[in-house]
């Protein structure tokens, strides 16, 4: 890596960031972030700030995960201290209904609590980034935007593309739609039509299996089943190379990991616990906004959890 004045202040941020014992602590982030007033966004923002100007500009573009020379790749533990960029993860977005149980309201975000969330973002001057923009930053210490942040759709459900997809143009936020395959073009949810139209519109298709089933469980031809077939039909209907993953439940082992690797996964997704020490890049932490948060709440867990 050359030594750019604009890499060399990024390595101080991270030096400062490196003086925590863990970026998964989340109780010791919240408090290196009260000691940070001026920042509303510890993680990103530190990382970013030296090279924000010509970053903001380069919008999404983001190399290729391919095209990254395997030697420079950061190790383990280098992308574990550098600070993580905020990922959320949504669901249904529509409004409660009698039947919902109290655990479903976490994944089911009313349409105005949902527009209001999407609105602090935007007030708050958050920048939605790309997959490929996050593996760049975590494997090469890439710059971001400023303020960076990643939305992320699981489960394929229809209300993501006619509900949360028009809320997210207002703003040209782009986000990231792990799909469940079995679900494609059934009611209630999401037809092929309708993701190719995400991709092209510059968002990323990610897989999220074809039935949901618990990768914690997969033998033999169940990774045929739930992970190439699926990889395949994604690719079919995007005419793109599927590159990531969300993991069923947030739940992964340790085998699964070369697993997905093997079927041309470069990351996967996990939800907010900790990151594997061996290989962050496919336990990449996420928190799901609840049904239950106004923007003030969300905003709080967004700086506290990452
Ligand atoms: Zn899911």
């Amino acid at each position: 890596m050359k030594l750019t004045p604009s890499v060399l202040l990024t390595a101080a941020a991270l030096a400062s960031a490196l003086t925590l014992p863990s970026c998964n602590d989340a109780k010791t982030a919240a408090t290196a972030e009260t000691s940070t007033p001026a920042s509303t966004a510890m993680s990103g923002t530190a990382a970013t700030t030296a090279a924000e100007d010509s970053a903001s500009k380069a919008g999404t573009a983001a190399p290729d995960p391919s095209t990254i020379p395997a030697g420079s790749i950061a190790d383990a533990a280098t992308i574990t201290a550098r600070p993580q960029v905020p990922i959320l993860c949504y669901h249904q977005i529509r409004d409660w209904r009698a039947k919902d149980s109290k655990g479903a309201k976490d994944y089911i975000v009313p349409v105005d609590a949902f527009k209001k969330q999407i609105q602090m973002l935007a007030d708050s001057g958050y920048h939605t980034i790309l997959p490929d923009q996050l593996y760049a930053y975590l494997t090469t210490g890439a710059k971001l935007p400023s303020k960076p942040i990643m939305l992320t759709f699981d489960d394929t459900d229809l209300d993501q593309f006619t509900v949360a997809k028009p809320e997210l143009d207002k703003h040209n936020f782009k986000a990231v739609y792990f799909i469940m395959t079995v679900s494609l073009g059934r009611p209630r949810y999401m037809s092929k039509a309708q993701v190719k139209q995400l991709s092209d519109e510059g968002n990323v298709i990610g897989s999220h299996t074809w039935d949901h089933h618990n990768v914690k469980k997969y033998q033999g031809e169940d990774w045929v089943t739930q992970i190439e077939k699926p990889t395949k039909t994604l690719e079919e209907i995007t005419g793109k190379d599927i590159k990531y993953f969300a993991y069923p439940f947030g739940l992964w082992n340790p085998e699964a990991i070369p697993e997905l690797k093997k079927r041309g996964m470069v990351a996967a997704f996990v939800l907010a616990e900790k990151r594997d020490q061996q290989d962050p890049l496919f336990t990449i932490r996420r928190i799901i906004a609840s049904g239950y948060w106004s923007a003030r709440t969300l905003h709080n867990s967004i700086v506290q959890s990452f």
